[in-house]
């Protein structure tokens, strides 16, 4: 590598010039943070050394005795944290002190920007763009809310050149060549006017034991170690205050919301472990990306190994965070080795059942708080339904779903346990949204008979469906797919109280209601698959059903819009008898004229056009639908 032997100086990529704005506006009451992200970062690099030293001892050059120190420096008015890590060389430097690496930075600076705006009195706004920030991982930058200007000297293990690196934090950085003795980093703040209180002992001090307390490494200042410096994980439960906990759930996934659920195993056995796992009680913003990385650290015998350990846990429990540590694996192969080690499989089962049979306790005694973790990864948990077979039925368990009696979450076994007699099938909606859902004109008939409907919303319910035809012997029935069997069922107590599905009085002769629908079928010809009267509706006149044989709708949608299908199979109209358009018009089909009647030609157009707006879909053809419309209001007029 050729690097230049004297100083240059580098723009900051815009990204961060806007997060260093966002960072010295707006983060002011809790600015000691810096303090533990700079910690964070010296432990992460000495981390990073431990493992590779493993298999490049000499990087180590005689010395694994890895330590944090802090310095204080009160004439020249800087405080500085060293670290003996892996240390950086000119292209880490600029790789990772000057850009952000990560995918989706301007959305994550949108968000930012959309959270301080909607708390324009800035009362939740510290903490929001703290939590983002955090969650970010871009705790480097913290260290302008304190210095006006900050200094990283460092030297990379194994590398012979030291840098400079240096910045007012205003939109330009500089590195130059530099003399080091050692490997690794220190990390020099030029503390601003109002931020020397940084320098006070116990000021220090305090800050350590609340925030960094738990690292593995010592933090020294003086002579004095400020932390326990043992891995929180390898502390017996009984010593360890839910403070703590809470402390090393922030420091290790980067976060800064309260754990929802925290589990700290030590599981001894064929292969033993201890595993200190957290779910989260806000989703991470890179839930749904798709390479879904899991973000569980794992160890071996207190070194870390890897963040992204394939195969330590399934995809679909992703949103975990912490660490597992385990003896029994080998230290002295790579990564990838690793991951394929039946051992590790063998960790990952006892971690799935576990987390699997906490929630389920959690969901049973404490349905509330259950809501709440199923509102943020339900949709996740499903996809354990599609990828894993042997979990299917214990995970169906602990699913939740919302229906159209209610708003509680209920789970399988209570929907049967309430199913109306004479019911056969669990009855489900499935679309992209859950308030669109929940007003379709196809569940008209089934709220009137009391017949409750599962209202699924989330993607992955077409696809865990195609895997579970049934739950406990019932088969699922989409409500949009083929004949509505509602006649066979016994009205229950919903909330219609007359059964108007089958109140017959109010509807055509069937011999007009026959005339209209051969109108319309001569009118739509293949548009339509069928046009037939519906047992379904009761206050819209017409709905679109997929045939009993076909692909239901909301999947078919659903693989169009991701480039899967092409078209999409013809639907069925089905039309409302008791409707009073449905009535008018079968008036009109069976009186003189009707085959030349324009107003029955455009209405049957219109009335497909309806029922597709009716699925959030656009009318067949836009402007014939205008003009159709227009056309009919004039002669309403
Ligand atoms: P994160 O720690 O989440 O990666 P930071 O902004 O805290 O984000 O740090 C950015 C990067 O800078 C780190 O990932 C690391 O590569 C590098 N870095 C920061 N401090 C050090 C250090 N003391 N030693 C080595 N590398 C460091
Ligand atoms: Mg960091």
């Amino acid at each position: 590598m050729t690097t230049a032997a004297t100083k240059e100086t580098f723009s900051f990529q815009t990204e961060v010039g806007q997060l260093l704005d966002i960072v010295a506006g707006s983060l002011y009451s809790n600015r000691e943070i810096f303090l533990r992200e700079l910690v964070s970062n010296a432990s992460d690099a000495c981390d990073k050394l431990r493992y590779e030293g493993l298999t490049n001892a000499g990087l180590l050059d005689g010395n694994s005795d890895f330590r944090i120190a802090i310095e204080v420096n009160s004439k020249a008015n800087t405080l500085s944290i060293s670290d003996n890590g892996i240390g950086m060389n000119h292209q880490d430097l600029l790789d990772t002190l000057g850009t952000i690496a990560r995918s989706g930075t301007s959305s994550f600076l949108e968000n930012l920007k959309q959270n301080q705006a909607n708390d324009k009195d800035g009362e939740n706004g510290e903490n929001t763009a703290l939590g983002l920030i955090g969650q970010f991982g871009v705790g480097f930058y913290s260290s302008f809310m304190v210095a006006d200007k900050v200094d990283v000297l460092t030297r990379k293990a194994g590398e012979a050149e030291a840098f400079l690196w240096s910045s007012d934090g205003k939109g330009e950085f500089s590195i130059e060549p530099a003399e080091r003795d050692q490997r690794g980093t220190t990390v020099t703040l030029h503390l601003k006017k109002d931020a020397k209180e940084f320098m006070e002992d116990a000021r220090i001090r305090h800050i350590i034991k609340t925030y960094s307390d738990h690292i593995g490494f010592p933090v020294m200042l003086g002579e004095d170690a400020l932390n326990e410096a043992s891995a929180l994980w390898t502390r017996p439960a009984k010593d360890i205050s839910e403070e703590q906990y809470t402390e090393f759930y922030h420091h290790t996934a980067h976060a800064y919301d309260q754990p929802w659920l925290t589990l700290h195993n030590k599981v001894e056995g064929i292969v033993s472990y201890t595993n200190l796992l957290y779910v989260p009680s806000t989703p991470p913003f890179d839930l749904y990306e798709p390479e879904r990385k899991s973000h569980v650290k794992l160890y071996v015998n207190r070194v870390f190994i890897t963040e992204e350990a394939k195969g330590l846990l399934p995809a679909w429990l992703r949103f975990l965070r912490g660490v597992v540590d385990s003896e029994d694996l080998s230290l002295n192969v790579s990564r990838e080795m690793l991951q394929t080690d039946p051992k590790l499989a063998k960790i990952s089962s006892g971690l799935t059942k576990k987390v699997i049979s906490e929630l389920k306790k959690k969901a049973t005694k404490a349905a509330d708080e259950y809501s709440e973790f199923w509102k943020n990864f339900g949709a996740v948990v499903k996809e354990g339904l599609v990828e894993d077979a042997s979990l299917r039925d214990k995970l169906i368990d602990i699913c939740r779903f919302t229906s159209t009696q209610g708003d509680d979450l209920i789970s399988l076994a209570d929907y049967v346990e309430r199913m109306a007699e004479g019911q056969e099938a669990i009855f489900y909606i499935a679309g992209d949204d859950a308030a669109k859902i929940a007003r379709s004109p196809h569940l008209e008939g089934f709220r009137a008979k009391g017949v409750e409907v599962l209202l699924l919303s989330d993607p992955v319910d077409e696809f865990w469906l195609q895997h579970m035809p049934e739950f406990d012997g019932k088969p699922f029935k989409s409500i949009t797919r083929g004949a509505a069997d509602l006649d066979a069922i016994k009205s229950g107590d919903g909330d219609g109280d007359s059964d108007k599905s089958e109140d017959k009085k109010d509807e055509p002769e069937a011999a007009a209601l026959d005339g209209l629908i051969a109108a319309i079928k001569l009118e739509l010809g293949e548009i339509v698959k069928d046009v037939r009267p519906s047992k379904r509706l009761t206050d819209s006149p017409v709905c679109l059903i997929a045939d009993e044989g076909d692909m239901d709708v909301n999947l078919e949608r659903l693989l169009q819009r991701h480039g899967q299908l092409n078209s999409m199979m013809p639907r069925i109209l089905e039309i409302n008898p008791g409707h009073a358009i449905i009535k008018k018009l079968a008036e009109r089909a069976s009186g003189d004229g009707a085959a030349s009647d324009d107003l029955l030609k455009d209405a049957s157009h219109l009335l497909l056009d309806q029922a597709r707006i009716a699925d959030g879909e656009a009318p067949t053809d836009p402007a014939e639908f205008s003009r159709r419309l227009t056309s009919v209001m004039q002669s309403a007029l």
